[in-house]
């Protein structure tokens, strides 16, 4: 938990900053943005720590945010004296404007293509070159004096790094220190004479500015239909004409559009759920519908048209629920006026990357353990190893069922989600519980509902091997202060790995049982 102290002294900060600051050019709002959108969207499991960005996270979020500012306002795509002026001291253009117009004059439609194409390259560096020539070490300066609460001036690096306790105030305050940012930014480019004359009196301009896409929502709705079989998400009911593609997590609370952000609904259910966040069922049922069951077909058929990252979605709704519960929020259920408290939840925490257990679904075969025996029995499998030392592979192709060893202390429902298989080798041979060769283990899957934090526990990864065969691994978990984990053996002989993109957490250990 944060310090009051500091917390009121971010406050304090960014309300001097808008006041004080310099802005001659909207850059130093998008920066601004920028940092309070990446500190929700990167996993941390201890966001009290120091967070690391890239300078590409930088990159990537600029564009996104100046993407449809880029458009001419009145709707002509190659009037460039339509373009709203982002700047100030000059008659000129703001740099990233131009860069993005003329992309778009070349028939890209989405940042998610532009970054495929092969311009990108030459406009990152743009953009970045943007960056750090302005708002990236003069957002900090105030009243000329360089007052670095937020991150350090290391300008040699490609990174900066959020104090710590920064990007936790960032998801605490989310909410106020975008609407800041828009807000300011919205007046500045109010306040520029050209633009007064294009926007005219009763404008549009904060749709236009930070508004989304109606018509590009529309792609994403012949896959959502045939992802629910054509029932409305919420209601489960069938849909006719009446379909609407509804942002899960509201527009509203988080303004980016993210490919698996969205499902199929009733037009009357999305009206009714509104900027409300949905109830927890709901939001067990889209973890498992559009982050589990279809991540890779929602990435695979949307991401022309947006922005596709299954981990960044989670991480985004973990922050959302979070601050509900914090808030004690009302959760819509469903039709006008059926809510429910936010309760507090496990979060979902995963590895960058990582894609949730494919093994889960043998884990959970809807066979009924009873039928098949009365006696309570655990699905045992005799070819998965589960390495102590390094990645070994294995198969998960064989499963039988081992009477369930007595003290144990499980339910009934403990036994979908527990399994046995046997320990191979001798890195966990060590410390205060040691593992040694040969034992046998039980272990829970890692699903959505129950991952909770990691650090600290021992976990089975699996990763692919180079035929594709899957290896798996014990170790101890610990996450590090630059975002990435590493592997503890308990035996000091062996090494300690650093996770990678392609690891996968599916199981914790629970203990050793005996035979
Ligand atoms: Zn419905």
């Amino acid at each position: 938990m944060l310090a009051m102290q500091q917390q009121l002294d971010f406050i304090a900060y960014i309300q001097r900053m808008l006041v004080e600051g310099d802005f001659s050019a909207t850059y130093k709002f998008a920066l601004l943005h920028a940092l309070a959108d990446i500190s929700i969207e990167k996993h941390q499991i201890d966001s009290d720590l120091e967070l690391q960005i890239s300078f590409d996270e930088l990159v990537e979020k600029f564009v996104t945010l100046y993407w449809h500012q880029a458009t001419p306002f009145g709707g002509i795509n190659n009037d460039t004296k339509q373009l709203l002026l982002q700047n100030t001291n000059s008659k000129k253009q703001a740099k990233i404007i131009t860069t993005l117009h003329n992309a778009k004059l070349n028939n890209i439609n989405s940042v998610s293509q532009l970054m495929k194409s092969n311009e990108f390259k030459s406009i990152r560096s743009s953009t970045l070159k943007t960056i750090k020539d302005g708002p990236l070490w003069l957002l900090q300066k105030l009243n000329g004096k360089d007052e670095c609460f937020l991150y350090p001036h290391t300008k040699s690096s490609k990174y900066i790094t959020l104090n710590a306790g920064i990007a936790s105030c960032f998801r605490r305050f989310y909410d106020l220190v975008t609407y800041l940012a828009k807000n300011a930014w919205l007046q500045k480019i109010q306040s520029i004479k050209h633009n007064q004359t294009l926007i005219g009196p009763q404008s549009q301009l904060h749709d236009f500015l930070f508004g989304f896409d109606r018509n590009a929502l529309t792609k994403a709705k012949p896959i959502l239909v045939e992802l629910q079989s054509n029932s409305c998400f919420y209601c489960q009911k069938p849909m006719k004409n009446d379909v609407e593609v509804d942002h899960f997590i509201p527009f509203a609370r988080y303004a980016n559009d993210l490919g698996h952000n969205f499902v199929a609904a009733h037009r009357t259910c999305n009206n009714n759920k509104r900027d409300f966040l949905a109830a927890q069922q709901h939001r067990e049922r889209w973890q498992n519908q559009n982050l589990v069951v279809n991540s890779q077909i929602i990435s695979n058929e949307l991401s022309a048209y947006f922005h596709c990252d299954a981990d960044k979605s989670l991480a985004v709704s973990n922050w959302a629920y979070q601050v509900a519960q914090a808030n004690n929020a009302k959760l819509w259920l469903g039709n006008k006026d059926h809510f429910e408290q936010a309760k507090p939840t496990a979060d979902i925490v995963a590895f960058p990357q990582a894609k949730q257990p494919e093994l889960d679904q043998v884990a959970e075969p809807e066979v009924s353990l009873k039928s098949i025996d009365d006696a309570l029995k655990l699905p045992f499998f005799p070819n998965l190893k589960i390495a102590c030392g390094h990645f070994k592979t294995g198969d998960d192709s064989d499963m039988e069922f081992k009477t369930l060893p007595t003290g144990l202390g499980l339910s009934d429902k403990d036994l979908k989600t527990h399994f046995l298989a046997h320990a191979s080798g001798n890195s966990m041979n060590g410390g205060k519980n040691p593992i040694s060769d040969g034992d046998l283990l039980l272990l829970e899957w890692i699903t959505p509902n129950n991952a909770g934090s990691l650090r600290d526990q021992i976990v089975a990864i699996e990763q692919d091997g180079e035929s594709g065969e899957g290896q798996y691994l014990l170790r101890k978990v610990n996450k590090l202060p630059n975002g990435q984990y590493e592997l503890i053996a308990k035996n000091p002989e062996y090494k300690v790995i650093i996770a990678d993109e392609g690891m996968r957490t599916f199981a914790r250990f629970k203990q050793v049982v005996a035979e």
